[in-house]
């Protein structure tokens, strides 16, 4: 089969590689129908030291059901199914709590000799634990909005239900990327009246208006905080869906006194910037990395209804062996999102 490996910065290869087969009974093969980039993609695109090996990349994608291990009950050939970005097994006592990402028996694609998303066909280990089934054909204009349920849109709700998002509130999403706009839409989902929108891509902002954000802000650092403070009075909840230190500290100049902020930017800093000053204010810094598996099937509904579409956030599809282009595009950011078609 065909499948895109780094190699290094800047070193995306679209390459042969072996066939996934079934090694583990609770496996399934699944035959990728569509995938896509992340922006935690990027990062290895940026900065991977060199290596010989190369690591097999992606980690959203859906796909149709090609072969299942014999343990596998819940799941046959032929059914479309959707991915989280990670698998697991769906009953130890992590994922009972709905932390699917910390499953004691999960892991990530591309590691441990499991493929990666981003090529013709994924070995999914604990199949019926991970992969949530679909019922649309493969070929449905829903896909886009489905795959968005792999990673992007998932996150952005997680952020959304850490940060305690709920009726009536006022809420601040710093950042335009996918991931920011998909908190926009899960914050209106979970009721908030005001979604205040920090980004300065107006194609993006303009995408996250259309998501339901209620204001825009352009401006940056002590600014854009003045401009926020400005327009809302200061504001209880935050998503901060970048992960840099100017992100997190316009998340801290926004939020009121007692407010929550919510990250879902992998941090690019390494100390927590939560001094005496913002302990004296009590705010609670929550978010990480969302468990998609545990929000699937309720985002799912309102997917399939057309009450949501995150789907909206690709803007351009590339066949699989342009996938090193899908990625130059992203990081020049020409691109918001690819969506990548083997
Ligand atoms: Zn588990």
């Amino acid at each position: 089969m065909r499948a895109a490996v780094m190699y290094g910065a800047g070193d995306l290869r679209v390459e042969d590689r072996p066939d996934p087969k079934i090694v583990d009974p609770a496996d399934a093969v699944v035959r990728t129908v569509a995938a896509c980039v992340c922006g935690s993609d990027l990062w290895p695109y940026r900065s991977m030291p060199a290596t010989g090996t190369g690591r097999p990349m992606g980690h959203e994608f859906l796909g149709v059901v090609e072969e299942t291990g014999a343990e596998v009950r819940g799941l046959k050939t032929g059914d479309l199914v959707i991915a989280p970005f990670t698998y697991s097994d769906n009953t130890c006592d992590y994922c009972a709590k709905g932390l699917q990402i910390s499953c004691r028996n999960g892991g990530r694609y591309g590691l441990d000799g499991v493929d990666g998303g981003q090529g013709e066909a994924v070995r999914v280990p604990y199949a019926d634990g991970t992969l949530v089934k679909v019922p649309v054909a493969a070929d449905s204009a829903l896909l886009p909005s489905l795959l968005a349920l792999s990673d992007v849109m998932t996150t952005g709700h997680h952020g959304a239900v850490s940060a305690g998002v709920g009726r009536g509130d006022a809420v601040l999403v710093v950042g335009d990327g996918a991931v920011g706009l998909c908190a926009v839409i899960a914050a209106g989902r979970l009721g908030a009246e005001r979604i205040v929108l920090a980004g300065r891509h107006e194609a993006r902002t303009d995408l996250g208006r259309r998501f339901g954000a209620t204001d825009v802000v352009a401006a940056r650092g002590e600014e854009g905080v003045a401009r926020i403070r400005e327009l809302t009075g200061g504001v209880d909840k935050v998503i901060e869906a970048v992960g840099t230190r100017q992100a997190l500290d316009t998340a801290l100049g926004a939020v009121l006194d007692g407010g929550t902020i919510s990250r879902l930017g992998v941090p690019q800093y390494e100390e927590v910037p939560i001094g005496p000053a913002a302990f004296m204010r009590n705010i609670t810094l929550t978010g990480g990395a969302g468990p998609a598996r545990a929000y699937i099937e309720q985002l799912l509904t309102d997917v399939l209804d057309g009450t949501i579409t995150p789907g909206l956030v690709f803007d351009r599809t590339f066949t699989l062996d342009r996938t090193p282009d899908a990625y130059r595009a992203m990081a020049d950011r020409q691109v918001l999102k690819a969506l990548i078609r083997p």
